[in-house]
């Protein structure tokens, strides 16, 4: 048995993937693949395959799995390959497997990270989505299983890094205030859109909303970073990651990315946690945790920092953080649904269907038409979930009219 850490990256072929096998293939003496898992496309994950020799490497169809073995044919490549959500969290669970990245995106990463959790694992999350959907419930289920659970998304890594340890290790269970933290806050660049002429967003197109000043990362992301429904829904995840309400969050817009987040306390003293927008740096924080190891990141020289700015953010600008604020305050029914309502509403203006400005409008209207709903168990929220797309494709075909 080796003993390096055998992991498991879910969502391998995306951005947040990627990045993970970089950092990994810069400290090999320390990690190992065990599972590889990725959606449609089967070209890169043989690539993958054949670079990191994996022991299994899951597709989420039968199509893309058949499509992987014939890549992976006549290779060197002994890569046992499955396909399907099932497989997914079976590599989640496996007893062989110390830690697992979660970086599918959207809805579709909640069940095989909760299965990493029920599992114990080590659970590095970047797939904010599940935890949105699931709040209570997956937090819960961190503490009944002992797993551990860190944060990828850097401003809530950032968060992490600046908190006490003994908040850092406490899973969700100790209060913020009685450790002297008075404040979280929770920094967003604004994105592409952040001086752009209000008036003409309705027509900005899916090549300019998709363009991050700072970060290079999938498209959902790029988009909800455009709107700012991804500050909102990181607005949600921290309200679980750090068991602390609404109240104690706040949103600053930072348009250089330099600092990723902070933390105040009550003395007075604010901590914040810096570096070049690099993902790598989060994904080698917490795959090392508490120790530190080469991430390939580019040193900060603050040199080469002309401008180091902080407002407010305009809520007019950016109407779906507002709305996700308010969906955090109202309850799990209203995060799961905008959760939900947002993934097909940012699918159909990836696709053409609806313009940019849509996005809110279908958010709005879903949120509107289904928020008393009962939703603490799993059953309860994927039900929820499903309601929520429905909705808001119906609330899509009318703004399409
Ligand atoms: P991406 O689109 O680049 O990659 C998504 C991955 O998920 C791919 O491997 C894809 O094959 C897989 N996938 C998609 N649909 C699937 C399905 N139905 N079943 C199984 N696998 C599926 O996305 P990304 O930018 O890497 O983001 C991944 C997650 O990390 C998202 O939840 C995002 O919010 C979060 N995140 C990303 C960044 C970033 O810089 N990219 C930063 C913070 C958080
Ligand atoms: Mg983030």
């Amino acid at each position: 048995m080796s003993c390096k850490q055998q992991l498991v990256i879910l969502g391998a072929t995306g951005s947040i993937g990627i990045s993970t096998l970089d950092v990994i293939a810069r400290n090999q003496s320390q990690f190992e693949v065990f599972a590889l898992t990725a959606g449609a496309n089967a070209k890169l994950m043989a690539q993958l395959c054949v670079t990191h020799q994996p022991k299994f490497a899951v597709m989420a169809t039968t199509e893309a799995a058949e499509q992987l073995t014939q890549y992976l044919a006549g290779t060197n490549c002994n890569t046992i390959i499955r396909s399907g959500t099932e497989a997914m969290s079976e590599m989640s669970a496996h007893p062989d497997v110390d830690a697992v990245m979660s970086a599918i995106v959207g809805a579709a990463g909640l069940i095989p990270t909760l299965s990493a959790v029920a599992a114990g694992k080590k659970v590095l999350l970047a797939n904010k989505e599940s935890l949105v959907m699931s709040g209570q419930l997956f937090i819960d289920q961190v503490k009944q299983h002992k797993a551990t659970l860190l944060p990828i998304d850097s401003e809530h890594n950032a968060i992490f890094q600046c908190l006490p340890s003994a908040l850092q290790g406490s899973q969700g269970n100790a209060k913020i205030a009685q450790h002297g933290v008075s404040k979280i806050l929770l920094t967003g660049s604004g994105g592409p859109f952040l001086t752009r002429d209000i008036n003409t967003l309705p027509v900005v197109t899916v090549a300019e909303a998709v363009a991050h000043p700072n970060w290079s990362m999938g498209q959902k992301i790029s988009v909800d970073s455009a709107t700012m429904m991804n500050k909102g829904l990181e607005f949600i995840e921290a309200k679980w990651l750090f068991n602390c309400s609404a109240q104690d969050i706040e949103v600053v817009i930072h348009p250089q990315s330099i600092i990723h987040s902070m933390v105040q306390y009550q003395d007075g003293s604010v901590l914040a946690q810096m570096g070049n927008p690099d993902m790598r740096t989060p994904i080698a924080h917490a795959l090392a945790y508490p120790q530190r190891i080469d991430a390939g990141v580019k040193p900060l020289d603050f040199s080469q920092i002309a401008d180091f700015t902080f407002t407010k953010p305009d809520f007019t600008r950016y109407p779906n953080l507002a709305l996700a604020i308010a969906a955090c305050e109202a309850g799990q029914g209203a995060t799961t649904t905008v959760n939900a309502a947002n993934e097909i509403a940012v699918a159909a203006f990836l696709n053409g269907d609806i313009a940019f400005t849509d996005i809110y409008r279908v958010n709005a209207q879903t949120l509107e038409a289904t928020t008393d709903v009962n939703v603490h168990t799993l059953d309860e929220i994927l039900a929820c979930d499903q309601l929520a797309r429905e909705q808001a494709a119906q609330q899509i075909r009318k703004v399409q009219r």
